[in-house]
């Protein structure tokens, strides 16, 4: 691709960053729009960063996402060093236990061989890429615990059996802290803020990206064009006449509440309380905490091609009176969690959207949202619209991306 196109990346989140970064790095100029007042403000930003190794997708039983999830996992951290400067060790969490809660959509006994088989081809991915999760594990595990040792880590009333496993999550916002300093130190990169894209229109042969800023509305051309938008993905992709991959999809409003201050690794565990809508605890040690639970934090669910602005309109109130309830059902299920104190003020109840295909909720063992590999780039002569799918795939699909756009792959 000449060096000279002009190229527009529409969304600066995390993927929209990496691949500005990526596209900067060989030698283009890009212009990044960005309806925030600041980039890698949302999804990026609030979600729990766990790097998955598939053993959450154990009910897409082609095991597709799951190998997509490792693919992606494995090249997190080694392709994220190319942009920004970051050390594992200071950013992981500690290392999560998968609680199978009761009522759960698979038992422990039905959940084992599909880890065994995640950590399998954990060692095959990772020999064929010559490449280590998050850069410092070439093997990964999950440990059925004696029934015996269930309590030490959650309450057994609630937990039928518990792994502990060798998944990890990075703090996001240590990433999105990183990211947002390279974009600013990268000449290349136009990054303009407060810049909502209404449409892409084809014009002369160039792409026509239209969007308000300060109150006006601005149109610029360019021959290349790539939407990174997720929550405005489809409504952007329709103003040039592009339908989804699938006829159903769905945009989930997920509150990811943090508690920002320093934690010891003993005060409390990492916890994924599978299968089916229950919840999580991260311990990002240093960073803080992260805390979901499902049947409360899953506030917004919408079937439109745009969702609800639901960051604009919860109040700081409905926020904490999430977080309260969230955090009183996770107490009862993490014993450690009932004698952790932290100001009120540390509290940061944000939240994100999620898009994904299907419009089922998680307790359908048959929903599409629990498959996440029918994802990544579409390419429309020079327009290119990517689902990210997860976090975990990112720094992989940013470089993918790039390799599009010059016609590698
Ligand atoms: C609570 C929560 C927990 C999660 N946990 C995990 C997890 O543990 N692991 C995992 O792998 N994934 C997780 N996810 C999913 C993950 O966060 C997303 O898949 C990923 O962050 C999406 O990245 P993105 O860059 O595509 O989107 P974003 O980070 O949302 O970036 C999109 C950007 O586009 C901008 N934008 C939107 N519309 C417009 C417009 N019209 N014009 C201009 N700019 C626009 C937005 O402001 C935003 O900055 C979680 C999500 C949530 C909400």
């Amino acid at each position: 691709m000449p060096k000279n196109k002009r190229i527009a990346v529409l969304g600066a989140g995390g993927l929209g960053a990496c691949l500005a970064l990526e596209l900067a790095q060989r030698g283009y100029q890009v212009t990044l729009f960005e309806a925030h007042s600041e980039a890698v403000r949302k999804a990026s930003f609030v979600n729990e960063g766990k790097i998955h190794l598939g053993f959450i997708y154990a009910m897409d039983r082609d095991f597709h996402t799951s190998q997509q999830m490792i693919i992606g996992a494995v090249h997190f951290m080694d392709y994220l060093k190319r942009w920004i400067s970051i050390e594992a060790e200071e950013v992981i969490s500690t290392p999560f236990h998968y609680c199978i809660h009761k009522g759960s959509l698979a038992s422990g006994d039905q959940l084992e061989p599909h880890y065994a088989q995640c950590a399998q081809v954990f060692g095959e991915v990772s020999r064929r890429f010559d490449k280590k999760y998050l850069g410092l594990f070439d093997k990964v595990y999950t440990e059925r615990l004696p029934k015996s040792k269930i309590e030490t880590i959650v309450n057994p009333e609630y937990f039928e059996d518990v792994f502990l496993t060798s998944e990890y999550a990075v703090e996001p916002r240590a990433v999105a802290e990183q990211l947002r300093k390279s974009l600013g130190q990268e000449a290349a990169i136009q990054l303009l803020t407060g810049a909502w894209v209404k449409a892409v229109v084809r014009r002369e042969g160039r792409l026509e990206v239209r969007f308000d800023q300060n109150g006006l509305e601005h149109r610029d051309s360019f021959d290349e064009v790539v939407n990174c938008t997720w929550n405005s993905l489809l409504a952007i992709d329709q103003t040039l006449g592009i339908e989804p991959l699938h006829g159903s999809w769905s945009f989930r409003y997920k509150f990811g509440n943090k508690i920002l201050i320093p934690f010891e690794a003993s005060d409390f565990p990492s916890c994924t309380m599978v299968q089916g809508p229950f919840g999580d605890s991260v311990n990002f040690r240093d960073r803080g905490g992260f805390f979901s639970w499902y049947p409360i934090g899953r506030t917004g669910w919408s079937e439109e091609r745009l969702p609800p602005d639901w960051d604009g309109t919860y109040s700081p109130e409905y926020r904490e009176e999430i977080f309260q309830a969230s955090f009183e059902q996770l107490r009862h299920r993490v014993p450690a969690l009932r004698s952790l104190s932290f100001p009120a003020e540390s509290v940061d109840p944000a939240g994100g959207v999620i898009f994904a295909l299907g419009n089922t909720d998680v307790e359908d063992a048959d929903s599409k949202l629990h498959t996440r590999h029918e994802v990544g780039i579409r390419s429309f002569d020079g327009y290119h619209t990517v689902n990210t799918g997860k976090y975990t795939l990112i720094p992989y699909l940013a470089v993918k991306t790039a390799d599009r756009l010059e016609g590698i792959s």
